[in-house]
């Protein structure tokens, strides 16, 4: 269990990492982001969530949303019908990369890159009548806050930047893996990217994951199984193609967004949520995974 301090301790040591990567850029509106910030939140079912840094910030939680998507996507299509349309393994290439679809048949290697979210999207906008409010209501409900939006203006400026999304959506349709407008997908994928969470939101709000599906307030969000299948794929494929390196330094099932945040579990113990905007070269926090690699080092876990 760690303790204040030794948060602290892990965001202080984290600090001297700080100019070492780069803010994205390609979604202009994120780059306005301040780069100086270091946040670390750990939920517990004993003391439910505890800080240190910028935890209590909101930022654009983007890729870590993929995570929301899948699980809705779990409750609402059969086993078989969802993994038909895209795969477990992890890729190998970067988070926007459009390579192996041509080689793949339009089939996405894991819900996880985007070409993975754009389809699991695809699903949401075909069974849902309000996607974008659907997902809103959903973390709310689980970070217990209210007041939590997408922002119109980074959702936006993404839209206006969109044309290696819309490239992927297009050759998945042409592969007939696509069913909706692509235009209407994108944006409710951009809105979902867009969405603003803290960190002590996000480690609330996944909760589930070291819970066995089971999230604070004890509503079944996955079965027991589906808690672990999506735990067995956010450790071989939440951190794109730096998921091995994520693997070998930390050893928790994660998840990264470009806005900096990155959610992990200790499973049957606590989720975590680190946040700095500062990027490596596979899109991941650089500082946000040092803190991450200090708290197994710490505390002395990991999954393997
Ligand atoms: N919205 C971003 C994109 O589609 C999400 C990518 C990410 O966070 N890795 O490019």
């Amino acid at each position: 269990m760690p303790s204040p301090s030794l948060l602290q301790e892990v965001v202080a040591d984290a600090a001297p990492l700080l100019g070492g990567g780069k803010v994205a850029d390609y979604i202009p509106e994120l780059a306005k982001v301040p780069s100086q910030k270091l946040g670390i939140a750990v939920c517990t079912a004993r003391d439910g969530v505890i800080g240190a840094g910028d935890y209590q910030e909101p930022f654009s939680i983007q890729s870590i949303s993929k995570v929301f998507a899948l699980v809705q996507t779990m409750g609402l299509y059969e086993e078989r019908e969802l993994w038909q349309r895209v795969g477990k393994e992890p890729s190998g290439n970067p988070f926007n990369s459009l390579v192996q679809l041509e080689f793949e048949k339009g089939v996405p290697r894991n819900p996880f890159i985007n070409a993975g979210a754009l389809v699991i999207t695809d699903m949401l906008q075909t069974r849902l009548s309000a996607p974008r409010q659907r997902m809103l209501e959903m973390v709310r409900n689980l970070s217990g806050n209210e007041h939590i939006i997408s922002d119109r203006t980074v959702a936006m400026s993404e839209y206006q930047h969109s044309a290696r999304n819309a490239a992927i959506a297009y050759l998945m349709k042409s592969f007939g893996n696509f069913d909706n407008e692509v235009e209407q997908v994108l944006h409710t994928y951009f809105s979902h990217c867009a969405i603003r969470m803290s960190c002590a939101d996000l480690a609330r709000a996944f909760f589930f994951l070291c819970n066995k599906g089971a999230s604070l307030d004890h509503r079944n969000v996955l079965s027991e199984k589906q808690n672990r299948q999506v735990n067995a794929l956010l450790a071989t494929s939440g951190l794109y193609d730096g998921s091995g390196e994520f693997a070998y330094r930390v050893g928790m099932p994660g998840k990264s967004g470009v806005g900096g945040g990155i959610i992990a579990v200790i499973p049957g113990e606590m989720s975590v949520c680190v946040w700095s905007p500062e990027l490596d070269s596979s899109g991941n926090s650089l500082a946000g995974i040092a803190m991450l690699e200090q708290v197994s080092k710490r505390l002395g876990r990991s999954i393997f």
